[in-house]
C-alpha cells in the first residue's frame, strides 16, 4: 500500500506533528520527534513510503465547496453588473450551446482553480454529468454531482427529465467513491409542482441528497408568496423535501418560520456570499439563528459567472467581514466556527468522512506555506490563513490519499487552461456574445 508521511507538520491547534496517510486514509498521527522515525512508521514495512519535509507547512482539512456549478467558469466575466434574472436571461443564452467538450474542459478548469485554492471537495449543479464526472475522475477531486431538474413548467420537458434522470441514477452507481451522485432542483420557479413531488420520492427511494436554490433574491421570496400564499421554504416543506437530505444554496431571505423549519428538519444551507453580493441579491445571512435552529451551514461560491472564482478561502473571508460588520459583532461569527463551516459541515451534511484531520478520516489535507508575510507572526494561524493571506499559500493538496498538487503544479495544467480558453470562445461565437 503507497503511504504519504508529512514530517514535522503543524496543526491549527498547536504543535508539530507526523501524519502518515496509507492509502486514502490518515493512518497515525505523532507527536513530531525530531527526524527520528515514529514506531508507526515502521509498521507495515515494504510500503512505499514517500516523506515530504513539512517544515514551511501548517496542514488543514480540505476546503469543502458546498455550491457551484463547474463548467460555468467557461461564462466567467459575461453579463456584468446585472440583476440576477436579466443575468440568467444572458448566461442561459450562452449554456444553450453547451456541448460535451465544452462542459469536459469547463469542468477540468474548475477543478483546477479548486485544486489551486485548497477545495478538495464540491457540490456541483449542472448540465451533461457524464462528462464533469470524467473530468473530476481523471484530476481526482471529490465531488457531489447532481442531475438538475429544471423545465420552466413545460409539462413534457419534466417527463424527459425524469426519464433522463431515472437512467442517470443507475449510471452513477458505477461511478468511483470519490464522486457522489444527487438530485437539484434547480429553485421552485424553475421546476413544476409535480417535478418536486417526484423528486421528494426518487431521492427517499433512492437515498439520495437534494440540491436545491432556495430564497436567493427578495423577488424570489415575494413571487412565491404572491403565487401559492406562502414562502419558497414552505413550498420545498410541501414535498417533504426539506429534511436531513437537503442542501439549499443562499437561504437569503428566511422568515423566522422558514429558519425554523430548515432547522428543525436538520436541513443544509450553504453561504454563496461572494455570489449573492455580485448579484445584489443581499448580504443578511442569518448564520447564528439557523445554527441555533439546527441547520448545518456551509461555504459555497456558486459558479464563477456570478462569484467570480472558486476560491473558498476568499469567500471564507467576505463572509466573515461581512457578519461582524451588519451584526456589529465579531462573535457573531466565531472564526473556528466559519472554518468548521468551510470543512467538516460540508462533509456531514455529504454523508462523508472527511473535513478533519484525525486517525482514521479520509486523507483530504492542503499543505499550507507559511514561509511568507501574511503569516509573520505566527501567533494565530487560522486568522493569517482566513484574513490575512491570500490562496497562493496553498502548496500541496491532497486528495483521498493522493497528491494533485505539489509546490502549486499540477499535472496538466497548461493544457486545461489552453483548452477551456478554447472552448469559451468558440461557445461565445456561437451566441453572438463575440466574434
Ligand atoms: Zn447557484
Amino acid at each position: 500500500m503507497d503511504a504519504i508521511l508529512l514530517k514535522g507538520v503543524r496543526l491549527a491547534g498547536g504543535g508539530k506533528y507526523d501524519i502518515r496517510i496509507e492509502g486514502n486514509k490518515i493512518a497515525s498521527i505523532n507527536k513530531y520527534d525530531g527526524d527520528k522515525a515514529p514506531e508507526t512508521q515502521k509498521a507495515g514495512s515494504g510500503a512505499d513510503c514517500r516523506t515530504i519535509d513539512c517544515k514551511n507547512f501548517y496542514a488543514v482539512p480540505g476546503l469543502f465547496n458546498m455550491h457551484t456549478h463547474s463548467a460555468m467558469t467557461l461564462v466567467r466575466g459575461v453579463a456584468k453588473g446585472e440583476r440576477l434574472h436579466s443575468w440568467l436571461d444572458q448566461i442561459w443564452q450562452i449554456e444553450s450551446y453547451l456541448d460535451d467538450e465544452a462542459i469536459y474542459w469547463g469542468t477540468k478548469l474548475a477543478v483546477l482553480e479548486m485544486i489551486k485554492t485548497g477545495t478538495t471537495c464540491f457540490a456541483d449543479m449542472y448540465w451533461r454529468i457524464p462528462q464533469a464526472m470524467r473530468a473530476v475522475d481523471e484530476m481526482g477531486l471529490r465531488a457531489n454531482l447532481s442531475y438538475v431538474l429544471l423545465d420552466g413548467g413545460d409539462p413534457e420537458k419534466a417527463r424527459l427529465q425524469r426519464k433522463e434522470c431515472e437512467a442517470m441514477e443507475k449510471e452513477a452507481r458505477g461511478w468511483p467513491s470519490r464522486v457522489g451522485f444527487s438530485l437539484a432542483i434547480h429553485a421552485d420557479y424553475t421546476v413544476c409542482d409535480e417535478n418536486m413531488e417526484w423528486a421528494a420520492g426518487f431521492a427517499r427511494e433512492h437515498g439520495l441528497k437534494i440540491q436545491a436554490h432556495l430564497s436567493e433574491t427578495e423577488k424570489e421570496m415575494r413571487d412565491t408568496i404572491a403565487r401559492y400564499g406562502f414562502s419558497p421554504v414552505a413550498h420545498f416543506d410541501k414535498y417533504g423535501l426539506i429534511n436531513k437530505d437537503f442542501i439549499a444554496a443562499h437561504g437569503l431571505w428566511l422568515s423566522d418560520t422558514d429558519i425554523e423549519t430548515l432547522g428543525s428538519r436538520g436541513a443544509t444551507v450553504v453561504h454563496n456570499i461572494n455570489s449573492n453580493l455580485m448579484l445584489s441579491s443581499g448580504y443578511k445571512f442569518k448564520y447564528k439563528e439557523l445554527r441555533d435552529a439546527g441547520a448545518t451551514v456551509c461555504i459555497g461560491t456558486d459558479g464563477t459567472a456570478s462569484s467570480d472564482n472558486l476560491d473558498i478561502r476568499e469567500s471564507m473571508k467576505t463572509t466573515l467581514l461581512l457578519q461582524w460588520a451588519w451584526r456589529r459583532d465579531p462573535a457573531a461569527f466565531p472564526i473556528c466556527e466559519l472554518f468548521k463551516a468551510a470543512t467538516l459541515n460540508g462533509a456531514r451534511a455529504l454523508g462523508i468522512d472527511s473535513g478533519r484531520i484525525e486517525e482514521g478520516a479520509l486523507a483530504d489535507i492542503a499543505l499550507i506555506d507559511v514561509r511568507r508575510p501574511a503569516f509573520v507572526p505566527d501567533y494565530d494561524f487560522l486568522s493569517n490563513y482566513v484574513l490575512a493571506a491570500d490562496s497562493s499559500c496553498v502548496d500541496t493538496l491532497i486528495c483521498d490519499g493522493r497528491i494533485l498538487m505539489e509546490g502549486r503544479k499540477v499535472q496538466g495544467e497548461d493544457e486545461i487552461l489552453d483548452k477551456a480558453q478554447e472552448n469559451a470562445f468558440r461557445l461565445m461565437r456561437k451566441a453572438g456574445i463575440c466574434k
